[in-house]
């Protein structure tokens, strides 16, 4: 059942409960009040009555004459009210003029409440008139009862108008539920197209497999616009993602080319010329190289991809001086004629992976001296302050544009041209290996002057230490 639908039914339910409950009890109080304001009346009728028979009735005047003197009862009646009076045992002695010589009828029930002295109130039915009866026993001094008077109205007038309204509630309520069933129909349809739009377009983009489209913004700052703007955000996401997975084919299909292509040349080269030793010496040289640009490729975007699939860390508490020492004695193996100075070198310890942590200096050390000639510098420094240490690597190299300076963290992004050739994966790695750390590490390049490279990461304090020391304990895994 679709949306529109079920908010129409319950919107519509909801209408007709209410609209019934409140005719049900408007009809109720109706039918008491009229019903009670007859018998009030009656009662009153009835009570002149009785007043009157008091008056013409004294104790001694029944004792002179032996008979109790009635009044004239059209003094009493009205056109809608008859009055008969009758003797203890039923028998009617007088009665209203407009009775036109009908009795009110006289049943058990009322004969037995006037046996217990007690007024009664019935419905009844007089030839065809439907009456409201009132009975009142007619009580001497002497508390023995004599006779009982009898007041009756009819009803026709109130059950008509009782009638007249249960028609209008009934019709009243069967027109609003019509009215209402179609408002709620169109409030609901106007109130969802905005959704049948969005769906729309929506499927526009998945059938044409245009992750460039977006979905138009309803200018309500509402729940559909909100809803249209997170799928937007979602779409581009999606795009950014998509466009990333083109692009890292494409980029690992060329990376594993030029490498390919030195390793079927050499290989070409050692079936035809491999009899003479330089030759083959050459041409293995040169296929190793070509594997082993290969190999760290092929790890790189391992790594990678394992960093997007959220590779966990191997966290601890690491001192940085043993890490700056191992960089340094590594980097030392590449330096090719550049020196390699260790700057200032505050102790400091940081909560990291320790590996991660020098592949990232590594990739940073190894960059810094393939871009600077022989002769320039690359400094390792390490400075500490309240919250956080800084470690630094600078190189009195070639520099990096500042065309070029924004992207050098993107993947398989390289400064064309350049003497030295890597995957362009390096600083994306340390870039990502940094943030998994909670730091940060940034570039400054002056071309021709050189370039600084700065890793920000959080110092451990010593209560984490032991917190995590504590943790680390306990669960060892
Ligand atoms: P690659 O493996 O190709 O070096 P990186 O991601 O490490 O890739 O670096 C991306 C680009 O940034 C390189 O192509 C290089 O041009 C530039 N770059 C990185 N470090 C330096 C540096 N210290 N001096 C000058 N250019 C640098």
């Amino acid at each position: 059942m679709s949306i529109r639908i079920r908010l129409t039914l319950w919107y519509v339910s909801l209408l007709a409960i209410i609209l019934i409950t409140f005719s049900v009890a408007f009809y109720s109080v109706l039918q008491y009040s009229l019903t009670s304001e007859v018998d009030r009346s009656l009662q009153e009728r009835a009570n002149q009555v009785l007043v009157g028979i008091q008056a013409l009735n004294t104790p001694s005047s029944i004792q002179r004459f032996g008979v109790i003197r009635l009044p004239e009862l059209d003094v009493f009646s009205s056109r809608s009210i008859y009055i008969q009076i009758a003797d203890e045992s039923g028998n009617v002695v007088k009665r209203s003029p407009n009775l036109m010589g009908r009795d009110l009828p006289i049943d058990r029930q009322v004969l037995s409440a006037i046996a217990a002295q007690q007024p009664i109130i019935e419905n009844v039915t007089v030839g065809s008139v439907e009456m409201r009866l009132y009975t009142a026993p007619l009580v001497s001094s002497g508390g023995a009862v004599f006779g009982f008077v009898q007041v009756g109205n009819p009803v026709g007038e109130i059950q008509a108008t009782l009638r007249r309204v249960l028609l209008f509630l009934v019709s009243g309520a069967t027109i609003s539920l019509v009215l209402a069933t179609l408002g709620g129909v169109w409030l609901v349809y106007l109130s969802l197209r905005p959704i049948e739009r969005i769906t729309e377009t929506a499927n526009q983009i998945v059938s044409a497999e245009d992750l460039k489209q977006r979905l138009p913004v309803p200018p309500t700052d509402d729940e559909l616009a909100r809803l249209s703007r997170t799928i937007n955000r979602m779409l581009e996401r999606l795009d950014n993602f998509f466009q990333a997975q083109v692009r890292l084919s494409a980029d690992v299909s060329h990376e594993l080319r030029t490498p390919l292509t030195i390793i079927r040349g050499n290989v070409d080269i050692l079936r035809r010329m491999g009899d003479s030793p330089t030759t083959r010496e050459e041409a293995l040289n040169a296929i190793e190289s070509a594997l082993n640009r290969m190999a760290r490729l092929v790890s790189d975007l391992l790594l990678l991809s394992q960093a997007d699939a959220g590779m966990m860390l191997k966290m601890k508490p690491v001192d940085l001086d043993g890490v700056i020492l191992d960089v340094f004695q590594q980097a030392h193996a590449l330096r090719n004629g550049v020196e390699l100075k260790l700057g200032h070198a505050d102790p400091a310890r940081v909560y990291g992976d320790e590996d991660r942590l020098k592949q990232l200096l590594i990739n940073l050390m190894e960059n810094a001296i393939k871009h600077t000639p022989k002769g320039g510098s690359v400094t390792l420094s390490v400075y500490r302050s309240e919250n956080s240490v800084r470690i630094s690597v600078a190189d009195t190299g070639a520099g990096i544009s500042s065309e070029h300076l924004p992207h050098i963290f993107d993947r398989f992004y390289r400064v064309k041209g350049q003497r030295v050739r890597g995957s362009g994966l390096g600083l994306a790695i340390a870039k990502w290996i940094a943030e998994a750390h909670h730091g940060t590490l940034t570039a400054e390049s002056e071309p021709g002057l050189g370039s600084t490279f700065t890793l920000t990461l959080p110092l451990l304090k010593e209560d984490e230490n032991n917190q995590r020391q504590k943790a680390d304990l306990e669960n060892p895994l």
